[in-house]
């Protein structure tokens, strides 16, 4: 076997982070970490360095890279302990590194995942809101330096496995539709009157996936859905027209891919995400993932059902978003992490997220999103008008 690829694990201590670690550590002869980033976990960072001895470990703030590395040095470790925004992006684009893992939530993922995509790494890109701000960016700075994107969202992931290996178009591949599944989250089949008094902690128990608790909120209000047809559009070059959504509440099922001549692939599995970054991490080779192998006796049934914008309008503002283009899906991002946010704080009622939602896209014109620089410009811009329409929509739940 060929020498071990080296790994750089943006967000190593949440959800997707540890599970991409998980993978790797069960194959020491094929993945070795070469560095490890996250936000403030301290305590979990400092116990992935000494079980993976990673040359470098990140964390966002400077003090909290200061604790880690004094703990590292009192436990013999010659990690390389760097902190900050800036450091992330270098750890990214390290020459030696093989892949990137890019897995930090929301919009504080962007500079990095773009810093792999520049130094012509393989992406693995779990970070979908980097994609759905840049999209047009981000993948032509991944053609020009020929980078590799494999994605690990699950529904992408299946997309990509149910689509041909090199295919220059979709048009070329015979494709017509691509059917992305949802769960639909816990309030599939709730009341529009439950919906308007969800709690946090209600929101955050999704049915069938353990994930972090940002995603968790959006699988409730099915803006994940709604990320993710933009996902779609910018990885498999697919019209707003070409990508639907069904509702599939088993998530056995991660999504699917239709063809002119009628035939439907579907990538089934255990709702497990090691699945789809295990085949990102050994593509196009496969290993195992821990995971454990579906029983479809056992599930006996697989359901499916339109999806209802009525309940859940953050589908449709995202699809619109797309629609318009330029800035309007970073503008959609950015509103939705603040509201977000404000729905976890209990400042803000689960409806108002799309209110806000809405408030900040009608408030920004469109415009073109021509670099980094101009697009982080819109999301800040965007994010204070979120935040005052969070102050306006929270007064009056
Ligand atoms: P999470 O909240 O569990 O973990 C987020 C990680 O990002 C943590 O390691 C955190 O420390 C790090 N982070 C946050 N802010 C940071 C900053 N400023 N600097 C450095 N690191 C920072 O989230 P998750 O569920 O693992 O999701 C990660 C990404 O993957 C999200 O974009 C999500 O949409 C996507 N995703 C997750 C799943 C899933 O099953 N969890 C599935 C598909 C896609
Ligand atoms: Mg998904």
């Amino acid at each position: 076997m060929t020498s071990p690829q080296s790994l750089v694990i943006l967000g190593s201590t949440g959800s997707i982070g540890q599970s991409t670690l998980d993978v790797a550590l069960r194959h020491p002869q094929r993945f070795r970490v070469l560095a490890l980033a996250a936000g403030s976990r301290v305590d979990v960072l400092y116990d992935q360095v000494l079980a993976c001895r990673p040359r470098y470990a990140v964390l966002a703030g400077e003090a909290a890279a200061d604790t880690l590395r004094n703990r590292l040095r009192a436990a013999g470790s010659d990690c390389e302990v760097l902190a900050g925004a800036e450091a992330l992006c270098q750890v990214a684009a390290l020459p030696e590194a093989d892949a990137v893992m890019a897995a930090i939530v929301g919009a504080a993922g962007l500079p990095s995942a773009l810093a792999a995509v520049r130094a012509g790494k393989r992406v693995l890109l779990a970070n979908k809101e980097a994609l759905v701000m840049s999209g047009d960016l981000f993948m032509a700075e991944a053609r020009n330096a020929k980078a590799t994107v494999l994605p690990i969202d699950s529904e992408h992931n299946a997309v990509f496995q149910c689509l041909p290996a090199g295919m220059a178009s979709l048009d070329e591949a015979g494709v017509r539709r691509i059917l992305l599944t949802a769960s639909g989250g816990p309030f599939r089949t709730a009341s529009a009157a439950d919906i308007a008094r969800a709690t946090p902690a209600q929101a955050v128990a999704h049915p069938n996936w353990s994930m972090g608790r940002k995603i968790s909120v959006d699988s409730a209000t099915m803006m994940n859905k709604g990320l993710e047809v933009i996902e779609a559009h910018y990885l498999f070059g697919a019209s707003p027209s070409r990508i639907d959504v069904l509702v599939h509440p088993q998530s056995v099922v991660h999504s699917l891919v239709e063809y002119v001549d009628g035939s439907v692939l579907a990538q089934l599995g255990s709702p497990d995400m090691r699945t789809p970054i295990a085949h990102a991490l050994a593509y196009p080779e496969r290993v195992d993932a821990g995971v454990s192998f579906l029983d479809l006796v056992a599930r006996a049934r697989l359901d499916f059902e339109a999806p209802d914008d009525q309940r859940f309008p953050c589908l449709r503002l995202a699809r619109e978003a797309l629609v318009a283009g330029g800035s309007a899906p970073a503008v959609l991002n950015a509103a939705n992490e603040i509201a977000v946010a404000a729905f976890l704080d209990e400042r803000l009622s689960f409806p108002g997220i799309a209110a806000v939602i809405a408030d900040t896209l009608a408030a920004l014109p469109v415009r073109a999103v021509a670099s980094l620089e101009s697009l982080l410009a819109i999301d800040a811009e965007a994010r204070a008008l979120a935040a005052q329409a969070v102050a306006r929509r929270g007064a009056l739940a």
